[in-house]
């Protein structure tokens, strides 16, 4: 009797055990980004904020969870999704073929355009001077963004110029300001906000390639996938996601 009795005790201690485990981690839905991307993400007074910050917050409220946001470098992502740390990335990421080998995307929620960042009365005047022979530009990019691989392949790869890959957007045009690089090729919104914050810099009027962002979970997760994708297109459809877009980029 006694034994049963402890027998039972255990039994039911270890299901509760068990429950309160699922339920913690599956309350929880963990975001990666890279919080140095404004006005997608960037830190505020210690805290990560943005469009895509607010965009994961809505999803999380929508799906009954909470959001847990993780601040990594940006090649860190993908490998993060793919092997379960986190549940999705939101990054002003830009969907393209190779990612899509290696992660899901969801359905678009904004679009980018990259840009040229360049010096006041710089010889660079278009984008097609850094595709001239000879022209030998210094590009300044974020590693293993969009505008690191396509400068890599179009122009270093070509032998037509050189790419130096920083951590940090901001580092790169640090490096601009400081003529370690000729021009940074990078997003265009970030661009708008790196520029306002260093006199002396101008962003081309040409634009290089413009591409959607989405949100990216791993090829693991379809169900994941589908209940962020729904909630996502629910939020797109009311109008949030165009509010919470027009908080930060101001309709011109
Ligand atoms: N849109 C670019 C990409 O996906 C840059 C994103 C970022 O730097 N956060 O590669």
């Amino acid at each position: 009797m006694k034994k049963t009795l402890l027998f039972a005790l255990a039994a039911l201690l270890v299901l509760t055990l068990f429950a309160g485990c699922n339920g913690g981690e599956s309350n929880t839905l963990t975001m990666a980004t890279n919080a140095e991307f404004p006005p997608y993400e960037f830190m505020e007074d210690g805290k990560i904020v943005g469009i895509d910050a607010e965009i994961a917050q809505a999803i999380a409220t929508k799906l009954g969870k909470e959001l847990k946001i993780e601040n990594v470098d940006f090649d860190s992502l993908i490998p993060g999704v793919q092997t379960g740390k986190y549940d999705f990335v939101m990054a002003g990421m830009t969907v393209t073929e190779d990612r899509k080998e290696q992660v899901d995307f969801t359905q678009t929620y904004a679009t980018g355009v990259q840009v040229i960042i360049v010096k006041e009365g710089s010889k660079i005047t278009t984008a097609d001077d850094l595709f001239k022979e000879g022209a030998n530009t210094k590009i300044g990019v974020q590693l293993a963004t969009t505008g690191d691989l396509y400068c890599t392949w179009d122009i270093e790869d070509e032998g037509l110029g050189t790419v130096e890959r920083y951590n940090k957007g901001a580092d790169a045009v640090m490096a601009l300001n400081t003529d370690k690089v000729d021009c940074v090729v990078i997003d265009n919104e970030p661009a708008k906000v790196f520029v306002q914050n260093n006199p002396g810099l101008k962003i081309l009027d040409t634009e290089y390639i413009t591409e959607d962002y989405a949100a990216a979970v791993s090829k693991d997760q379809p169900e994941l996938k589908a209940d962020i994708d729904k909630a996502l297109g629910e939020l797109i459809a009311d109008g949030t996601v165009k509010t919470i877009i027009e908080k930060y980029i101001p309709a011109e």
